[in-house]
């Protein structure tokens, strides 16, 4: 069977300034990305205006890192309707860093990722384990865990508006990337999880991203595992390798 279209997406996290994001759209700008991809940038939420007056690419759509579901007396937060109200379509839920540092617990990104939907966006849904998780054999409860919550919440036709991320959290931004073996293993658990939980049909279709120290020296032997469908960029993202981990899902 051949692969969904991929989708690579940039993760800046609380990183830029004015001055290195101008020279790195420009880089994205000038790209030649001849294949069905799509691309993805996540800017902090101070730079959406400079991505937006600068990004010219149309292979690119822009992104949030996080939101919450309601406008109102939230003081430092950004909504939903906010992203929409910029033209925005695409959101990042339950990253690692978040559920790390920000208490974001499976029940708080299920809902997150149940009103995201519901309004229209497109969610990227990251899950992963931690080292302690993988030594202690749990991996793969632990990632079913993270899906079976966002499954819980979401309708069978809404599963079209989400791409899975799965990140495991001792691979980020430490320079550990998983080998391609264990990557396509939890892709696989995912994928046939999804299949016996969810439908056969939205389990083929579904982009099961990896994220985790990808860069442009590992993408092309991480694309060739069969249930790698692109991925989540940190680091490698906020460099013109960008570009070379976008052409590695050619
Ligand atoms: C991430 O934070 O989503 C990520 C994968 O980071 P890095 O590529 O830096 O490991």
């Amino acid at each position: 069977a051949s692969k969904p279209q991929p989708v690579v997406a940039a993760n800046w996290k609380c990183n830029g300034t004015v001055a290195a994001l101008t020279e790195l759209l420009a880089v994205f700008n000038d790209a030649k990305v001849d294949h069905d991809v799509q691309c993805v940038v996540a800017p902090a939420f101070v730079h959406f205006g400079l991505v937006q007056a600068q990004l010219k690419n149309t292979k690119f759509a822009i992104s949030a890192q996080n939101c919450i579901a309601k406008s109102g007396a939230f003081t430092g937060e950004v909504s939903i309707a906010l992203l929409k109200d910029l033209g925005l379509k695409w959101v990042i839920l339950g990253h690692s860093e978040r559920r790390q540092y920000y208490g974001e617990t499976n029940d708080v990104v299920a809902s997150k990722v149940h009103a995201c939907v519901g309004a229209g966006l497109i969610v990227i849904a990251c899950i992963g384990e931690t080292l302690k998780e993988r030594e202690d054999g749990r991996t793969a409860a632990v990632v079913i865990g993270q899906l079976a919550a966002i499954a819980k919440t979401i309708r069978v036709n809404d599963w079209e508006q989400v791409v899975v991320a799965y990140e495991p959290v001792w691979a980020i931004g430490t320079g550990k990337v998983a080998t391609p073996e264990q990557a396509q293993e939890v892709h696989h658990i995912i994928r046939q999880w999804m299949a016996s939980n969810v439908g056969a049909e939205v389990a083929s279709k579904l982009r099961i991203l990896y994220g985790g120290s990808v860069t442009a020296a590992n993408a092309d032997t991480l694309y060739r595992c069969a249930d790698i469908n692109g991925f989540l960029v940190g680091g490698a993202s906020l460099k013109p390798e960008f570009t070379k981990i976008i052409a590695a899902t050619k």
